[in-house]
């Protein structure tokens, strides 16, 4: 067959690799200058390396997934930890501890931590919003000071994810065009599209809009060896940001011990930022579900929407890896 992927992120690419090995002819296009999507990392004038749309740290507890991404590329444990900073500047261990809940008081953690961190990341209220979005977070009654207390392999690809990309995207039955918009007339071309582009734009708006929201990324280089205590901080006040990552706290991401370099993240509507798309918006209504919903049944023949944007779901790296694969397993059914 001949293949179509819109989207050399995680979605796409496994999908690409995949069908390829299976002896299918395989074109990816993306419209940005880079694969690995929102993986997407490089190395900065300072040796420091730096995740263009923000911190990505794989963790899964699927052996499936971990199997798969590992055969790529090597990857090192990584245990990742957050703090957040309190309004006396001290920090405290996030997802909220018996430690933290200690310091702050239980009855202080929505308001502290949640409340207006929610308000900068998604423009609304903590109750207007879906509580599974806030449930990644949930509090604990022990001592556990992980990020993701839960995940059985907790790591980083130590040559980082564009490498990574580049090797699932290495092989003779796939071309890749990177700077390429998707443009309809593309699809008589091949026998089957995965497209990760907004199913919404796909269709012309033609039900309505799917909000998103979107980061901006601002970076800062001091001529210091380390300033935070962990990879990222998460800020509690109502300022415009929600957190910074100081690059080299994470393993294998540079070091140089007279500068660093630190990322902080400042949300807003995707129109705010050239529409790009990060996350899709859960609201707790349910209203945009319903409106993803009629997309979604439109029939489409011989294209399969994929990934954040195609799907509109929050997804992290190992489900968007673990989604494809499922997504390879019914066309492979669909073709036989
Ligand atoms: N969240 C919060 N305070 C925090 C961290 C997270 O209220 O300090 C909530 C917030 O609504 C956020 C969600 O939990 O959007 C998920 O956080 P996560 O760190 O998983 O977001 P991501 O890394 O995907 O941006």
């Amino acid at each position: 067959m001949n293949i179509l992927v819109v989207g050399a992120g995680f979605a796409g690419a496994v999908i690409a690799r995949e069908l390829a090995e299976d002896g299918h002819k395989v074109c990816v296009i993306d419209q940005r200058d880079h694969i690995a999507g929102n993986a997407y990392d490089y190395t900065n004038e300072h040796g420091i390396r730096v995740h263009k749309y923000g911190p990505h740290i794989f963790h899964t507890s699927n052996e499936q997934v971990y199997e798969w991404v590992t055969k790529f590329g090597a990857f090192g444990w990584y245990y990742h930890k957050v703090k957040a900073q309190l309004a006396d500047g001290q920090y405290v261990t996030l997802p909220v501890n018996k430690e933290t809940k200690l310091i702050v008081g239980e009855d202080n953690i929505i308001d502290t931590f949640y409340r207006p961190y929610t308000k900068k990341m998604w423009g609304m209220e903590l109750e207007e919003l879906s509580d599974s979005v806030t449930k990644r977070i949930p509090v604990r009654d022990d001592d556990n000071e992980l990020y993701f207390p839960d995940a059985k392999y907790q790591m980083m690809p130590i040559k980082g994810y564009t490498d990574l990309f580049e090797n699932i995207l290495n092989h003779d039955n796939i071309t890749v065009h990177v700077s390429t918009p998707f443009h309809k007339e593309m699809e008589m071309q091949y026998d089957h599209v995965f497209n990760s582009m907004a199913i919404d734009v796909y269709h012309d708006y033609c039900y309505g809009e799917l909000p998103y929201r979107s980061l901006k990324f601002h970076h800062t280089h001091l001529p210091l060896n380390k300033v935070l205590p962990v990879g990222t901080v998460n800020f509690t006040h109502d300022g415009p940001n929600t957190r910074i990552t100081e690059w080299k706290n994470y393993p294998y991401h540079g070091h140089n011990n007279s500068m660093t370099t630190l990322t902080t993240e400042e949300p807003c509507d995707y129109k705010d930022n050239n529409y790009q798309r990060f996350y899709p918006v859960k609201d707790i209504n349910g209203d945009n579900q319903r409106i993803y919903k009629k997309y979604k049944d439109i029939h489409k023949y011989n294209t399969t929407f994929i990934g954040r944007c195609g799907m509109y779901v929050y997804i992290d790296m190992h489900q968007a890896i673990n989604s494809s694969l499922a997504v390879v397993a019914r066309y492979r059914e669909s073709i036989k």
